[in-house]
């Protein structure tokens, strides 16, 4: 039987790692897959991918988003997706509304890029659910991400699913593609950032420049890592923490988390 209404939706970060994953059969996209069947079916998804850098703060206010296909070099089956939700003007301007601090600009043209539907559409394969994704505003240190999503709180009551997309390590500059095997780095760093989470520290993982030479290298740049503030940002005392896909894939880690009641 389904919790009841007043019980608040989770709020996920998904690494998602290589575009393949989105229509490639392997564990990551299984895992999707089966969270997908688990989760109480939302009224609306908020996206925040690290594909969507701007300067200033956007979100997404088409009504039919198209599917952006944001890389090069892939295969023709993955130019050819098309992830078809709809979405959701009255969600963007309710965005607006809560980030009060900030000028938020609802672009009516952008669509969904990978970092989006690579992830929702393993997830959510009827594309029924309507989804608007909040931009990075990529000049921003961690703090202000933060806090930004403790503004975007309320969304959990309103019955909306709140899906932060990226990699907690993230060196694209690095991966051996032949040879997945983590680097030492990449397994401490990732290890790391996990215990920071399991206790709590988001001082320390908002400063993540401050974590050592390690950071240098596993955040090279931040867009994959800001993600996941915003997840910690709309975390609650109440809220459980649990990971899965627990795996580095040589310069890159899958780790994702569920906070709260899935
Ligand atoms: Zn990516």
């Amino acid at each position: 039987m389904a919790p009841p209404m007043t019980t608040p939706q989770p709020v996920l970060f998904l690494g998602h790692g290589s575009p393949m994953n989105a229509i490639e059969d392997n564990e990551f996209r299984r895992s999707w897959q089966d969270l997908g069947k688990r989760l109480r079916r939302p009224k609306a998804i908020l996206c925040i991918s690290a594909h969507w850098e701007t300067r200033g703060v956007y979100v997404t206010g088409s009504e039919k988003p198209d599917t952006i296909h944001d890389f090069s070099g892939f295969p023709r089956a993955l130019f050819d997706v098309r992830y078809r939700a709809p979405g959701s003007p009255e969600l963007a301007h309710r965005v607006a509304d809560l980030l009060d601090t900030v000028r938020v600009h609802v672009d009516p043209q952008r669509g969904l890029d990978h970092g989006a539907w690579g992830v929702l559409q393993p997830m959510f394969p009827d594309a029924d659910i309507p989804v608007v994704q909040l931009s990075l505003s990529g000049l921003q240190p961690g703090a202000w991400h933060y806090d930004l999503a403790k503004s975007l709180g309320p969304l959990r009551d309103e019955d909306v699913l709140v899906v932060a997309s990226g990699n907690i390590v993230h060196n694209l500059r690095l991966f051996r593609f032949n040879d997945p095997k983590p680097y030492d780095w990449a397994e401490r760093f990732d290890e790391e950032i996990a215990e920071h989470i399991e206790t709590r520290h988001h001082d320390g993982l908002l400063g993540y420049e401050t974590l050592g030479t390690d950071a240098l290298l596993a955040i090279p740049t931040p867009e994959h890592y800001l993600p996941l503030l915003y997840v910690l940002g709309m975390q609650r005392d109440e809220d459980e923490v649990s990971f899965f896909n627990e795996q580095v894939v040589s310069s890159i880690s899958m780790r994702s988390i569920i906070m709260g009641q899935v």
